[in-house]
């Protein structure tokens, strides 16, 4: 177990914050997670798991201890037929993760390409895009509970999945850490092509490798989504709000142009980066806390930005969105400090 005092988080944090910490501790292996929450009185609260860093908003220093997962490994559990179960460390980092899958031509990870952060936070978020979230493939996950270090198994259907959450976001937030994730593959194809610019990208009779997959993906997300090893950024900073169809049908008479999706519950999925581009924050920039110009959902830190100056243009954007559409805005990402 690594134990830092009075340490920056500029590293461990994707938007590149520069606030401290009290304390910052990484631990490597099962046992070290069970000695952590086992000794729980010795370090001091709040106790803030953190992965990569990549959807979370810090705004001030943190008066506490950040707990870093460093557990890694990738293991091949079981082969039924075509059937592969594989599970992964929370500390792998998921995009190689999926490298490993698509490299031994496995299926079910393929679409969620080069999203950033670790395998653990990826299941406690309920990662997803062009079509797939990783719910679909998790059949179940290992945790160490934060109250007495025991562990405990949770099978799909108990992390109550949803949009971008699991119960380890909501009713069991900070009671347990995510050592490991198990995983269902596939060794024959089972592709998911329902979004459009990933069809696009993918040359007609395409040869069904889920590596072919995986480059379009990246070269997809290349183009218009920003490096945050270049310039600082947590993905999309909002949510797609999801509405009732009559709700949606009100605003659409409005503005004819609302792009909308039937969820599969019959509700209507609306695109928050055009409702921000509609209110005209799409390159803006206040200082060096910005909105991405190719991607209006991502909010960037031009270099010098505070946490605070983030949050504070985010909130300014919910407000124009509101004046414009009646519609509240939710954060994707995670505000930790005071704001
Ligand atoms: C450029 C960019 C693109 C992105 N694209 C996408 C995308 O396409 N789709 C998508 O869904 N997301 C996307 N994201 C958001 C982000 O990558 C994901 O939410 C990712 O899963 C966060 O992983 P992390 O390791 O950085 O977790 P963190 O941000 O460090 O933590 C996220 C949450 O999980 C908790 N947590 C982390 N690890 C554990 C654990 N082991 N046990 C228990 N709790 C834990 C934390 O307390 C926190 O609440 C993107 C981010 C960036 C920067």
């Amino acid at each position: 177990m690594w134990i830092y005092r009075n340490t920056s988080l500029r590293n461990y944090n994707t938007l590149g914050l520069d606030y401290l910490t009290d304390y910052l501790v990484k631990i490597r292996t099962e046992k070290e997670a069970f000695e952590f929450f086992r000794k729980g009185n010795t370090w001091k609260k709040p106790v803030k798991i953190i992965g990569q860093g990549s959807n979370i908003l810090f705004t001030e220093d943190y008066k506490g201890t950040i707990l870093c997962i460093g557990l890694g490994g990738i293991r091949k559990e079981k082969v039924k037929g075509n059937e592969v179960i594989i599970s992964a460390a929370a500390g792998v980092l998921w995009d190689k993760l999926v490298e490993w899958t698509v490299s031994r031509g496995l299926w079910g990870l393929e679409n969620l390409s080069l999203i950033p952060g670790q395998t653990g936070a990826a299941a406690v978020q309920n990662i997803g895009a062009y079509g797939a979230e990783v719910k679909d493939s998790i059949i179940k996950i290992k945790t160490v509970s934060a109250i007495d270090g025991s562990i405990k198994y949770f099978d799909r259907d108990e992390c109550r999945f949803g949009y971008r959450k699991s119960i380890f976001k909501t009713s069991e937030k900070g009671k347990y850490l995510v050592t490991r994730v198990y995983f269902r593959l596939s060794a024959e194809p089972v592709m998911r092509l329902e979004y459009g610019s990933l069809r696009n990208e993918l040359k007609k009779g395409f040869k069904p490798d889920p590596s072919i997959v995986r480059e379009a993906v990246i070269r997809i997300r290349r183009n218009k989504l920003p490096d945050h090893e270049l310039i600082g950024n947590a993905g999309s900073f909002f949510k797609n709000p999801v509405l009732k169809s009559a709700e949606a049908a009100i605003i659409k008479k409005k503005f004819p142009d609302l792009p909308c999706y039937t969820e599969p519950t019959g509700d209507i999925k609306l695109a928050a980066a055009w409702l921000i581009e509609q209110t005209g924050w799409k390159g803006k920039r206040l200082g060096d806390a910005g909105v991405y110009d190719k991607q209006a959902l991502v909010l960037v830190n031009h270099g010098n930005a505070s946490g605070q100056q983030i949050f504070d243009l985010s909130e300014m954007i919910r407000k124009s969105v509101y004046e414009k559409f009646g519609i509240r805005l939710q954060r994707e990402v995670e505000v930790v400090g005071l704001h």
